[in-house]
């Protein structure tokens, strides 16, 4: 691993940074949360910026439509967004970090040509159906069939906390193929068109009021077999694949953010007065954030190990669950300092000056929730058990 920076890298920098001063005053304001068609355009209409700018699937293969450029290329244009406050990739986060590179890893090249574009311009949003009702971290026992009838697969039963299920074309879904053999062997990898007869989506509302996932019902609903991806009882190793980038990869962005989010916490801490000093003046408040600032450059260089292994071997491995671990507790402690910072405001709601104060108690919310997401900590602490120190297994 070499964490510098080649010239002809910190040249693509400063051609991304000239790029994003030129568009980024184009872009509009961002939408209401819970107004999902604006969300749509808002999000999709960013990607097909990118797209059109050669900024879309940095290192996804040319001939799909992507850059063709490394792993580190895409690393500095997410360090260059983040920095100029870009568009996060919202709605094409399924598509574009984790259903996506799975398919340049995993699909036929039939498969690659016809789905990559869709996402890589923005057309296609995709969600995940893997979870059921009980098969969560156990996510092995999921009970959704899929049998073989000529050409085609016909799925029963159901999906759970499908995030952007309700706006989603495509779903990237694991099924059962097989009940007759051990757990992980009789599971398949399938991508389902979310328009098929016999799908009924119900979204679930959130403790913020949002419907960002929902609950997604099967009853007998025809999918071509031409839709698998890998071989049939294979969809376990595949979906370790997706789990790999979803958790080793994905987060990338959201690491970077954190590391705004300290600076903007440290700002605010000198704007914001108790008992007639600043917060900036409580030593214990300046260690917990330098603590956490030190944290996240470990972690960054953490995420670079990850990338550069991605680089040499096209997979994260169970490195990237070490990093989902280590970065989502972080960030659920940041959001406790960030609550313990804002004071009564984090209750009341109430803006400081140019601060949302909303948006701060959202951010703490969505850091309790991914600790859970893509496996919960326990999960990842397994795995880091297992398969990273080699303990003995959990069962
Ligand atoms: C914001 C968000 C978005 C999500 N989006 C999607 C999506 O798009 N698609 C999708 O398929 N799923 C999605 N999920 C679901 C997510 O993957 C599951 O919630 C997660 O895997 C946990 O499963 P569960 O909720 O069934 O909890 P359970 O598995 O029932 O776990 C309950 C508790 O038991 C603990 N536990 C379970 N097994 C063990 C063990 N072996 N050792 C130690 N502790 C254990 C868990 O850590 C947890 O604390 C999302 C979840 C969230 C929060």
């Amino acid at each position: 691993m070499d964490l510098r920076y080649t010239e002809e890298e910190e040249a693509f920098r400063a051609e991304v940074r000239a790029w994003l001063e030129d568009v980024l005053p184009s872009v509009p304001p961002e939408p209401d949360r819970n107004d999902w068609a604006a969300r749509r355009v808002y999000d999709m209409g960013w990607q097909r910026m990118c797209y059109d700018a050669g900024y879309a699937g940095i290192n996804w293969p040319k001939e799909y439509g992507g850059r063709g450029a490394t792993p580190t290329e895409h690393l500095i244009f997410l360090e260059e967004t983040e920095r100029a406050r870009a568009p996060y990739v919202g709605m094409n986060f399924v598509g574009q970090l984790h259903a996506g590179p799975t398919l340049v890893v995993e699909a036929t090249p039939e498969q690659k040509a016809f789905y990559l574009p869709g996402i890589l311009k923005g057309e296609h949003v995709w969600c995940q159906g893997f979870s059921e009702p009980n098969a969560g971290s156990d996510l092995a026992s999921l009970r959704c069939k899929a049998e073989r009838d000529g050409d085609d697969y016909v799925i029963s039963g159901q999906k759970i906390w499908t995030s952007y299920g309700h706006v989603a074309e495509y779903c990237e879904m694991l099924v059962r193929t097989d009940f007759d053999v051990p757990k992980h062997k009789g599971i398949t990898w399938l991508i389902v068109p979310m328009d098929r007869a016999g799908i009924d989506i119900r979204p679930l509302l959130t403790m913020e009021g949002s419907s960002e996932f929902c609950e997604v019902f099967f009853d007998d609903v025809r999918v071509p077999i031409a839709n698998r991806v890998g071989d049939e009882n294979d969809g376990w190793r595949v979906a370790n694949v997706t789990l790999s980038f979803e958790r080793g990869t994905a987060f990338v962005s959201d690491v970077l953010q954190t590391q705004v989010l300290v600076r903007d916490l440290a700002e605010l801490a000198r704007t914001i007065t108790s008992r007639g000093a600043t917060k900036w003046e409580d030593a214990g408040l300046r260690r917990d954030l330098g603590k956490i600032a030190a944290e996240l450059d470990a972690l960054w260089a953490l995420t670079k190990r990850n990338i550069s292994q991605a680089q040499r071997t096209g997979l994260v491995g169970p490195g990237g669950s070490a990093f989902k671990l280590a970065f989502t507790e972080l960030r659920n402690r940041l959001g406790d300092l960030a609550m313990h910072l804002l004071d009564r405001a984090s209750l009341s709601l109430d803006d400081i000056g140019d601060i949302r104060i909303d948006e701060q108690m959202r951010g703490r919310f969505w850091a309790l929730s991914m600790t859970i997401a893509a496996g919960t900590s326990q999960v990842q602490r397994n795995i880091v058990a297992e398969r990273v120190l080699g303990l003995p297994r959990d069962r």
